[in-house]
């Protein structure tokens, strides 16, 4: 069984990139019955962004996410957000000190921005760039008076001379070194305490890992760079290290990062647009992850939280970069749709909901929303759509305009509007068309039909036009043809 996690950091929205992080984790734990972990990474208090906390807890609740632990549901691991275990941290801090392979560092701001000034001018030039000035000048008894003192300090990791290598489940052995200049010795020693007492998220997150027994990481390929600095962690502790899987980053169909401005949207705008939460689960698994085919099944895409809580593995995982295109999620969002509307109880509520948004007009009843529904149901996108272009017009009456109709019908045969008004029965179609090829024996049958939709819908194609009649009813698709004459 896999003890996995999802670490948000709340400094934002839940977008889709974690969505999928936290997915991947639910599932994996979910398939292999293990335990599945909400743990916030709240340490860089600068970066908190109001209401981001609940947003999370808010998302995952309404995708299906269930946390097994968590700030929210508690465990037997807690406290299980970061800003609560600061004891914890300083404890492991000073087995780091302790031990020789953590050093304070009392150097100012301004002297550690020289350092990096001076290492990006070196040739070759380096990001790392401290010279471990506190290490060599003050013994373990000097820098504790200093910290007794209560002089300002940051902790440093003494890193290894060389990092270790280590294995990620997807992307295979990785052994990746510092940049450094051989002639001008300077060393990473990553920060794991910062001045005003907080871990920093390197530090937090190996500790937490650890005492939160996590058997595996999934995250996005963007802490990949980070992972052997936290598996130096591991080793300086002589702790047994979690497996690693690096997930590929989202891009959009023609490859560029997907970010705000190229379409990462955060999950709860999609749900305001009325995106489904199924359909967001299928779209997300998508990237980055297929199931093994089973022989002669048919290829198809559609899987629920119910199959994939029963059928996620490592093993479909993908590493090349996943492709994120929204008319998918259209696809899909559909299709759950539809299925939802299969449930008679589901339609009862979907349409009271509608009913209670529209304006009320004697026409329409909440019996008359869900024969609409009904009918429609196939071609609505997502819960929005009854209130888009294309099914107003089942609602209230749509708005024509002169070039509209000149689009249907050519503007020296608009008479067939009136002839088309004076008629009284537009349940028998078929009848009608004789009756005005009395009149305009060169009309074609097709610019009839247009023009009747056009009367009732604006010229909305989808429905069949003897459905939309029967929908509306006689009278109001007389009206319609009246007021299109005027
Ligand atoms: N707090 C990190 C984030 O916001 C977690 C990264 C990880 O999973 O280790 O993405």
């Amino acid at each position: 069984p896999a003890r996995t996690r999802f670490a948000p950091s709340p400094t934002g929205f839940l977008h889709l990139g974690s969505l999928r992080t936290a997915l991947y984790n639910y599932l994996l734990a979910r398939a292999t019955g293990g335990q599945f972990l909400l743990r916030l990474e709240d340490t860089d208090q600068k970066r908190l962004v109001p209401g981001a906390e609940d947003n999370i807890y808010d998302t995952l609740n309404w995708l299906g996410i269930k946390v097994d632990e968590g700030p929210t549901v508690g465990g037997p691991y807690g406290p299980y957000r970061q800003s609560d275990r600061s004891e914890i941290y300083t404890r492991y801090i000073d087995e780091l000190l302790d031990k020789g392979l953590a050093y304070r560092c009392f150097c100012s701001k301004s002297r550690l921005d020289g350092l990096r000034d001076s290492a990006r001018l070196l040739r070759p030039p380096t990001t790392v760039s401290y010279d471990r000035h506190c290490l060599r000048v003050y013994t373990r008894e000097e820098s504790d008076a200093k910290a007794a003192r209560g002089e300002e300090f940051t902790v440093r990791f003494k890193s290894p001379d060389k990092y270790p290598e280590f294995d990620d489940l997807l992307h295979g052995y990785i052994n990746w070194q510092p940049q450094v200049n051989p002639f001008d010795r300077r060393y990473e020693d990553p920060v794991l305490l910062k001045s005003d007492g907080l871990p920093t998220y390197h530090f937090a997150n190996v500790v937490d890992d650890h005492l939160m027994e996590i058997t595996h990481v999934i995250r996005g390929e963007e802490w990949l760079a980070s992972t052997p600095k936290h598996i130096a962690l591991y080793d300086a502790f002589e702790w047994k290290k979690p497996k690693f899987v690096h997930i590929p980053l989202l891009t959009t169909i023609d490859n560029r990062k997907l970010s705000k401005r190229t379409g990462d949207i955060d999950i709860m705008s999609l749900k305001n647009q009325g995106y489904l939460p199924e359909a967001l689960i299928n779209f997300a698994v998508l990237f980055g992850w297929a199931p093994k085919r089973v022989q002669g099944e048919k290829l198809h895409e559609i899987y629920d939280m119910d199959f994939l809580e029963n059928h996620f593995n490592l093993e479909g995982l993908t590493v090349g970069n996943a492709k994120v295109d929204f008319q998918k999620l259209n696809y899909f969002n559909k299709h759950y749709l539809q299925r939802r509307l299969e449930d008679p109880d589901y339609l009862d509520k979907f349409s009271a909901d509608i009913y209670g948004k529209l304006n009320q007009n004697r026409r329409i009843t909440q019996d008359y929303v869900k024969k609409v529904l009904l009918k429609t149901g196939s071609s609505l996108t997502t819960l929005n759509s009854v209130f888009s272009e294309s099914f107003r017009f089942y609602f209230e009456r749509p708005t024509y305009t002169k070039e509209g109709l000149e689009n249907v019908l050519e503007p020296e045969k608009v008479g067939i509007v009136e002839l088309l008004a004076e008629q009284s029965d537009y349940t028998d179609l078929e009848a009608i068309i004789p009756k005005i090829l009395a009149v305009y024996p060169f009309i074609k049958k097709k610019d009839i039909y247009q023009t009747i939709r056009y009367a009732i819908s604006a010229g909305q194609p989808g429905t069949k036009l003897p459905d939309m009649i029967e929908l509306l009813g006689n009278e109001e698709v007389v009206a319609r043809l009246n007021s299109l004459k005027e």
